[in-house]
């Protein structure tokens, strides 16, 4: 990792503007029903404190387009954060109004002042420069402890470094750690697992990914378009006829890279995508019209289950089939398992797979359960994010 972390500099007693990812679900009461993500930002948060910091936090919640709304207020986290503390974290009643601004020039060392949700200001993500301006003159010193928002340009992510020393926090330290040694310097053999509803979500992933991995193994939804590329009929599988072209280029791509891509052999199909409906499992060479694919079948779970033994690094992102109703879960469910067991680095990805992780119970079993879904998705794609770029080199 290059970039500078808050271990590379001097933070005694400063003041820090750190931005945090508290982009946490919360019920219609406004209580937060999974706190993950506060729990996530709890190191980076004592690690200054013990260093007599002056923090300010800030993060965006939900989508409020520039206005305040009371349902994207982030007082409920300043509760749920003083709860993990066991200390007070005092709430500004704004972002850059006259309450913030005073409660951060009064702040004393260590004391936690929360900012309002970020967003309830356009020019957060305009990344208007005036706005982060102000953002920056709170602080002697950036922490970007947000992977989640890694992959946006906004004010709190990117604009604010423009005017104070940036560094990662822990969290982030983490992803980048994780994610980019697993793309740069993987244990061999490496394998990615993709699944997910469309390629057309993943292509720059697949595409990326091609270069880096031995092998890959596509299941979900999207292996249907690959199969049809083939010249085999999917029934009504969902399969996006307008990407087969590029899916013949990803295969005759991987076949070029000398990487092993393995499509599912068998998949489980039904009429219809509820629990008690007929199903079968048919070879994907033979899926009848009026039918539908929607998981692997058990000759596909042993086929991955081998190479996922041979791994010595896996990332693994997006379910393998339609994992929300329990008899279309069985792949993905395997799979989690598999993976969990594997004596390797291991890398979760994604919302559903992450799910299909915890609802196996092996989320202690995996290496690294990347907190951001689309930023973790476009650090597989080889981009780079301009929360990351933003930081201070380390020389
Ligand atoms: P994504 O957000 O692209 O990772 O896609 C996740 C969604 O893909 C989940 O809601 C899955 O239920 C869905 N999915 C996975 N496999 C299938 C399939 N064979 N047919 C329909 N939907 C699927």
């Amino acid at each position: 990792m290059n970039k500078k972390t808050i271990k590379d500099v001097d933070l005694k007693g400063k003041k820090v503007f750190v931005r945090c990812d508290f982009n946490v679900p919360m019920d219609e009461n406004q209580n937060i029903t999974n706190n993950t993500r506060i729990v996530a930002a709890l190191p980076t948060i004592q690690y200054l404190l013990e260093q007599n910091c002056k923090i300010i936090l800030s993060s965006h919640l939900g989508r409020p387009k520039g206005e305040f709304k009371q349902e994207f207020s982030l007082k409920p986290v300043a509760k749920e954060l003083s709860k993990l503390l066991g200390k007070p974290v005092i709430m500004a009643e704004d972002v850059i109004g006259e309450d913030a601004m005073q409660k951060a020039q009064n702040l004393k060392e260590g004391e936690i002042l929360l900012l309002e949700n970020v967003r309830f200001h356009n020019e957060e993500t305009e990344n208007d420069p005036e706005f982060s301006k102000k953002l920056a003159s709170m602080a002697e010193l950036f922490v970007n402890d947000a992977f989640g928002t890694a992959h946006r340009a906004h004010s709190s992510t990117t604009g604010i470094a423009e005017y104070l020393p940036a560094v990662s926090g822990f969290l982030m330290e983490k992803e980048i750690q994780f994610l980019g040694n697993a793309i740069e310097n993987p244990e061999r053999p490496f394998i990615a697992i993709l699944g997910g509803a469309k390629v057309s979500d993943k292509i720059g992933v697949i595409e990326n990914l091609l270069d880096k991995v031995d092998t890959l193994l596509i299941g979900g939804g999207m292996a249907y378009t690959f199969i049809k590329a083939q010249g085999y009929e999917v029934g009504n599988s969902i399969c996006e006829l307008d990407k087969l072209e590029l899916a013949n280029h990803l295969i005759e791509k991987a076949k070029e890279k000398g990487v092993k891509l393995l499509l599912p052999i068998d998949t489980k199909i039904a009429k219809e995508a509820t629990e008690d409906t007929e199903s079968k499992t048919v070879k994907c060479t033979e899926i009848p019209a009026d039918w539908e694919g929607f998981d692997v079948g058990e000759e596909t779970i042993e086929k991955f289950k081998e190479e996922i033994k041979k791994a010595k690094t896996i990332v693994w992102n997006g379910p393998l089939g339609l994992f929300e109703v329990n008899q279309f879960a069985i792949g993905t469910n395997e799979i989690a398992k598999a993976v969990a067991e594997a004596d390797a680095t291991t890398i979760v990805g994604g919302g559903d797979s992450i799910s299909a992780i915890k609802k196996a119970g092996v989320q202690d079993k995996i290496t690294h359960i990347s907190t951001g879904g689309g930023a973790s998705l476009e650090f597989l794609e080889g981009k780079k994010l301009p929360g990351i770029e933003a930081l201070m080199d380390k020389n």
